[in-house]
C-alpha cells in the first residue's frame, strides 16, 4: 500500500482537521443566495489514495457545488478529448496577475489560462461543440463521474438559475472575447455556451467524490476505484501545471511557495490539492478569505505541509 501506516496518518489528519474546526475568519460568498445561504459551520476534509485507501472528517457526505473547482476538471476532460494543442491555441497557460473574472486577454489576445473565467468560458464553448445542448451536458455529467469512480456527482439547479440571473460580468467577458476574435467557429449561441459554463459551475459533488476525482489527477488520469483512463497523460500533467500556478485565485503564488501542492479552490469553499503518485484531497468550508479560497481549507494545507513532506520541494 502507498500510505503504509496508514492509521497513524489517519490519525495525524485527524488532529489537523480538528485544529481547523474552530476557525471563525472568513465569509460565505453572497452574490447568489444558493451560496449566501451555505452554512458556515460545514468543514469536511475526504482524501483519496492512489491506490483507494480513503478517509473522511466531518462533513463529508453534504453536497456542495463545484464553481471553480470544475475548471480544472473541464479542460482536462477537454485537452483529452480534442488534444492539448487545440485548446491552447484558443487559450493560454500564464498567470493573469489579475482578478479571476476581470476583463482582460493576454498580449496574444487570449485568455490567459483555463483558470480563469474568460480562459473556462472558452474551454465550455469548445466541449463537444458540434453536440446540441443536452448531449453536451450528459457528456460531462458521465465524464465527472467517470473520474469519481461514479461517487456521487449531481446538479443543483437553483445555482445554475441564479448564476445566469447574476451573470454581467460573464457575459460583458464573453462580448469582449467575441470583439476580439477569441471565440472558435460554434454552431452555439454566446448564450449558449454561457449557460453550459453555468451549468458546469453548478454541478454537485461531495468531499468523498472530489477526493476521488483528485486523486484520480494524482494517478495520471485513471481513477484508483475502478482503474479506468479518464484521461490522457499529457492533459493530466498539464492541468496539475496549471493549478500549480493558477488554481488558487490571487494567492496561487503564495499557495506554491508555502505548501508546494497543485490545488484549485471555488467561491462554494470547496477546493481540491493534488499529491502527486501519492493521493487527491477535497476540503470544503464555506466561509472565504479576501482572495476567495476558503480559510480552513488553505489552513488545513499549511499545517499538513508542516507535518508532512508534501512540498513539491522537500523532497531536496
Ligand atoms: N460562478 C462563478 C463565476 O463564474 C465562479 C466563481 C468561482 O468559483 O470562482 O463567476
Amino acid at each position: 500500500l502507498i500510505v503504509p501506516c496508514w492509521h497513524e496518518f489517519c490519525d495525524q489528519m485527524k488532529k489537523i482537521y480538528l485544529k481547523c474546526k474552530p476557525i471563525e475568519d472568513g465569509h460565505v460568498a453572497t452574490y447568489i443566495p444558493q451560496l449566501a445561504r451555505q452554512d458556515p459551520n460545514k468543514w469536511g476534509v475526504s482524501i483519496c489514495t492512489v491506490d483507494g485507501q480513503r478517509i473522511s472528517f466531518g462533513d463529508a457526505t453534504t453536497p456542495f457545488c463545484f464553481q471553480s473547482v470544475s475548471k480544472p476538471f473541464s479542460y482536462a476532460i477537454l485537452a483529452s478529448d480534442i488534444g492539448a494543442d487545440a485548446v491552447h491555441s484558443y487559450v493560454g497557460q500564464e498567470p493573469s496577475g489579475r482578478l479571476f473574472n476581470e476583463i482582460c486577454l493576454d498580449g496574444n489576445n487570449k485568455p490567459h489560462n483555463p483558470m480563469v473565467n474568460s480562459g473556462a468560458i472558452i474551454v465550455s464553448c469548445l466541449m463537444k461543440s458540434e453536440w446540441n445542448m443536452a448531449d453536451r451536458f450528459d457528456y460531462v455529467l458521465s465524464e465527472y463521474k467517470k473520474l469519481a469512480g461514479d461517487g456521487y456527482i449531481g446538479f443543483n439547479n437553483a445555482t445554475f438559475l441564479s448564476e445566469r440571473d447574476t451573470a454581467d460580468r460573464n457575459f460583458a467577458l464573453s462580448y469582449f472575447m467575441k470583439e476580439s476574435k477569441c471565440f472558435p467557429e460554434s454552431k452555439h449561441s454566446i448564450h449558449e455556451d454561457l449557460e453550459f459554463y453555468f451549468q458546469l459551475c453548478s454541478l454537485e459533488g461531495n468531499c468523498e467524490s472530489m477526493a476521488v476525482m483528485a486523486a484520480t489527477l494524482a494517478n495520471g488520469g485513471v481513477c484508483p476505484l475502478t482503474a479506468e483512463k479518464c484521461l490522457a497523460n499529457r492533459p493530466c500533467r498539464d492541468v496539475l501545471s496549471l493549478m500549480y500556478s493558477c488554481g488558487m485565485y490571487d494567492y496561487s503564488g503564495q499557495f506554491a511557495f508555502h505548501v508546494g501542492l497543485p490545488a484549485k479552490s471555488g467561491v462554494s469553499g470547496a477546493m481540491i490539492v493534488v499529491i502527486p503518485n501519492l493521493m487527491g484531497i477535497c476540503l470544503w468550508s464555506p466561509p472565504l478569505d479576501k482572495m476567495s479560497n476558503s480559510v480552513r481549507g488553505v489552513e488545513f494545507c499549511k499545517e499538513m505541509v508542516a507535518r508532512f513532506k508534501f512540498h513539491n520541494y522537500d523532497t531536496l
